[in-house]
């Protein structure tokens, strides 16, 4: 089968013709119909996840079961299903053996996970063998392409919104319109919650409007104009950014970081009122469990949020990653391997 390989630290993508991988007992072979390049494919490429290789990026994968492995009882041939980042747990660490009742978020948190892209193979290729305790079943009607990208960036704004706790009445902020961003503007006006678009690209404002913001400021000063926000859901990876919409927080208001930067930390400014003295708050979020994945998928089978995306051959991998890692994509990028281009 045709796959995306990374082949070491920091070189460009590749596309080779590898085995495809058995339905080993526990595990499903899927065949991909869609799946979705996530700024973390990058930090992968660069090292980030440890010396990895060669292995095939790509944790927004949904697809077909064509086999089920020995042992597997609760997917059948021909489901619908899409996996995460993290498919299955050791069951054995400390952290396992606190038995938390989240699947999604238990295993994220293991010391050795089974991880999507990063110590098992991804889903830029034909195939995939998941874990069959890692995957969800798709809604019936969802597009894969309009699924994929709900397995990371789908996922993650949810859990940064549901982690935020927001209040009736109260006002989300989107620090940055891109991959998550633009789903996380969704999101946030689909529970009905007043929203604000927080862009530098002027070109991005119409689009912000269109997909759900109520106003679109440049920055935190701006926000601050204009009466301020009670939660920053910070989708970027940009801190900067981030660190200066704090500037329109207001009181008791929440900083959730759902961005990964590992070139930088995010800081607090000691300017203006001390963040303390505010009552604020920053919140570290990430893929908060398989019910929260179930609710996002949901929306979108409902139309309440839908991915802009472009498409890519498994033979366009170069071009997609060059898009992908200069921040060009708009704004998320989906490789459709049973297309045949
Ligand atoms: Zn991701
Ligand atoms: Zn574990």
């Amino acid at each position: 089968m045709k796959a995306v390989v990374m082949t070491g630290a920091n070189r460009p993508w590749e596309v080779r013709e590898v085995p495809v991988p058995k339905a080993e007992p526990g595990t499903v072979l899927v065949k991909v119909h869609a799946s979705g390049m996530c700024y973390t494919d990058v930090w992968a490429t660069q090292g980030y996840g440890g010396d990895i290789y060669p292995q095939t990026p790509g944790h927004e994968v949904v697809g077909e079961i064509v086999e089920v492995g020995p042992g597997v009882h609760t997917r059948k041939v021909g489901d619908r299903i899409g996996t995460t980042w993290v498919q299955s747990a050791c069951g054995r660490c400390p952290y396992c053996r606190q038995n938390r009742p989240l699947t999604g978020q238990t295993a994220m948190n293991c010391d050795s996970p089974s991880t999507t892209g990063f110590a098992s193979q991804g889903g830029h290729a034909e195939y995939i063998a998941i874990a069959a305790e890692g995957t969800v079943l798709l809604p019936d009607g969802l597009a894969y392409t309009d699924a994929a990208p709900m397995m990371c960036a789908g996922y993650t704004t949810w859990s940064g919104l549901r982690d935020a706790e927001p209040q009736p009445r109260e006002k989300i902020a989107v620090v940055g319109i891109g991959g998550l961003g633009h789903v996380a503007l969704q999101l946030s006006k689909a529970c009905g919650f007043e929203t604000v678009a927080i862009t530098h690209s002027a070109d991005k404002r119409d689009l912000a409007v269109q997909l759900g913001a109520d106003q679109v400021v440049a920055n935190g000063k701006e926000l601050r104009d204009i009466g301020g926000a009670d939660v920053l859901l910070v989708t970027t990876n940009d801190f900067g950014s981030a660190e200066e919409a704090i500037a329109g927080l207001r009181v008791d208001g929440r900083v959730v970081l759902c961005g990964l930067n590992f070139n930088r930390p995010f800081s607090i400014s000691s300017e203006g009122v001390p963040f303390h003295m505010m009552r604020q708050r920053v919140i570290g979020s990430t893929h908060g469990g398989q019910h929260y994945l179930s609710e996002v998928l949901d929306l979108a089978a409902r139309g309440k949020v839908k991915p802009i995306v472009e498409t890519f051959s498994l033979d366009q991998a170069t071009e997609a990653y060059d898009r992908l890692s200069s921040g060009k994509m708009r704004f998320r990028g989906v490789f459709t391997p049973s297309q045949g281009h």
